[in-house]
């Protein structure tokens, strides 16, 4: 079924070259045309316009000046608000999942199941808190008073676009801050359908802004503008440390959720047929590009044959192809850059000597075209190999055995970064002691069910702050307290 671009984006396909500023769509004259390249064909899908410094300046003076009334509208507005948000994403939610996959390359399946209902779900979570929450507690006589913090920047990426997008935006627009969003320039259709959405659900002019762009010329401008009190980003680290630097000098609020190199260990009274399926499939869910995806699979040396043969067996299941088919389980890689990467560290696996499962370098067979790769396992994989230590972002797994639990939670913990976990076994006692020893900002046991109110956040250098309900929901808020309130 082929499906015209210009029909699923609605009124958004005449705006292309805009920003949305102050209420409205604005026409950009001076930025750059960027390239939407579909990943399935490697051919470019559309253009958009990019924003330059002067742009992004309108949209944080229109951010300024709605947030004095913004930042004291009543809850019931706010939460109003948000609900209409949720309600819209969900009503257009076809023409969303469509759009992610043209533009990067989600299977229509996967964008349906979980891209746009788990990206409706941190907006109702934005309301749940918002609902019950009390922006003034009493400690004797004093109060503490929880107020929005300001103008936020917002930086997206393109593995998970409209899910980052909303984890950030709702809880920012449900505490009372005013919003300028910069999506990944690699896939700003759907960013630019959400912006639709949040005008379409009543949003005052100037609450919410975005400017698409580039992030050394616009996510640097939003981390150095002195009238933006927070930035928050979700991306590399690079991209994460280069904002946190240029946002040091005005010492506004830093966060980011970063890397991962996630660790799942399966633990040696664990059932095997049940744990590694799906932890085959958690690291190679969205093609492997999640920043928490299980990609370390730390298993019992003695069972290390028999893992193998169940991760062969799982991944010669796996349907590589056109993400618009419903069969399909496994799409493209989101773009060529990410592509490039991925190759060249399958590259690095086979060089630095671990022992290939399956898959490997070069494209499946039939599939050479577009940004289509091979999924991957690695095993007898060493935590000093590249492939262990670097996030690679693509369906590309690594087994690495452990003689005792200390040692697998030695290896677990090898790592710089710190973003998720997970632990498998029968006896839950063992896995809960091992769950605490991990220390990354999540931690899953026996693959629970996604939680929306779960805070999610890196220790180390996967990131600062928490996001996801009630704690993503504070990031936006300042504390106050006035002594002799009472
Ligand atoms: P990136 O960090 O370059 O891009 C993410 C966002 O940051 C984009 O909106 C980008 O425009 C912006 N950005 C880039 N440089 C910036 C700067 N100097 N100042 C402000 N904003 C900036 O990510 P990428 O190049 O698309 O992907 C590279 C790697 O990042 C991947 O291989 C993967 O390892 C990692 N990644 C992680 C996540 C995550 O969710 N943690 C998401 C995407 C990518």
């Amino acid at each position: 079924m082929t499906h015209d671009l210009d029909t699923l984006l609605g009124t958004v396909s005449a705006r292309l070259d805009c920003a949305y500023l102050n209420g409205g769509w604005t026409p950009l004259a001076a930025g750059e045309a960027l390239a939407v390249v579909n990943p399935t064909t490697g051919h470019v899908l559309t253009e958009v316009r990019a924003g330059t410094r002067t742009d992004l300046d309108r949209a944080v003076a229109a951010a300024r000046s709605a947030f004095a009334s913004f930042s004291t509208s009543p809850v019931a507005d706010r939460l109003a608000l948000v609900e209409r948000i949720h309600d819209l994403i969900l009503e257009r939610s076809e023409a969303l999942a469509r759009v992610l996959t043209l533009e990067m390359g989600a299977t229509i399946t996967h964008a349906r199941a979980a891209h746009v209902p788990l990206a409706a779900a941190h907006v109702k979570a934005a309301a749940d808190v918002l609902r019950d929450y009390d922006f003034l507690t009493m400690r004797g006589s004093t109060a503490i008073v929880r107020e929005p913090i300001g103008v936020c920047a917002l930086i997206t990426p393109w593995n998970w676009p409209l899910y980052q997008m909303t984890a950030k935006i709702a809880p920012a627009l449900a505490a009372g801050c005013t919003v300028v969003l910069k999506p990944s320039e690699l896939s700003p259709l759907s960013a630019m359908m959400l912006a639709q959405i949040i005008h379409d659900a009543g949003a005052p002019a100037g609450v919410f802004n975005l400017v698409n762009g580039t992030g050394p010329e616009v996510g640097t401008a939003m981390a150095e503008h002195p009238e933006v009190d927070m930035i928050s980003i979700t991306g590399s680290n690079r991209a994460g440390v280069l904002v946190a630097q240029a946002a040091a000098p005005t010492v506004k609020r830093v966060t980011q959720e970063l890397g991962g190199k996630s660790p799942n260990v399966l633990l040696p009274d664990c059932d095997l047929e049940a744990a590694v399926p799906p932890g085959v499939m958690s690291a190679f869910r969205n093609v492997g590009q999640s920043c928490s995806a299980p990609t370390r699979m730390i298993v019992p040396r003695a069972r290390l044959a028999e893992v193998e043969a169940i991760a062969r067996r799982t991944v010669d299941a796996i349907i590589v192809g056109d993400p618009g088919e419903d069969a399909t389980v496994m799409g493209p890689i989101a773009n060529q850059a990410q592509f490039k990467r991925v190759q060249a560290m399958i590259a690095a696996g086979v060089e630095d000597g671990a022992k290939l499962v399956c898959g490997g370098p070069g494209q499946p067979e039939g599939l050479d075209h577009g940004f289509f790769v091979k999924p991957t396992v690695f095993s007898e994989v060493t935590s000093d190999m590249r492939i262990a230590v670097e996030e690679i972002f693509g369906p590309v797994l690594a087994i690495l055995p452990y003689d005792d639990v200390d040692e697998a939670v030695a290896i677990a913990n090898d790592t710089v970064f710190g973003l998720g976990g997970h632990v498998q076994g029968a006896d839950l006692e063992q896995a809960r002691a091992v769950a605490r020893r991990i220390r990354t900002g999540q931690v899953h046991i026996n693959y629970p069910q996604w939680d929306a109110h779960a805070p999610f956040g890196g220790y180390k250098r996967s990131g600062n702050g928490r996001e996801y309900g009630l704690f993503g929901f504070e990031e936006y808020l300042e504390v106050k307290a006035i002594l002799g309130f009472a």
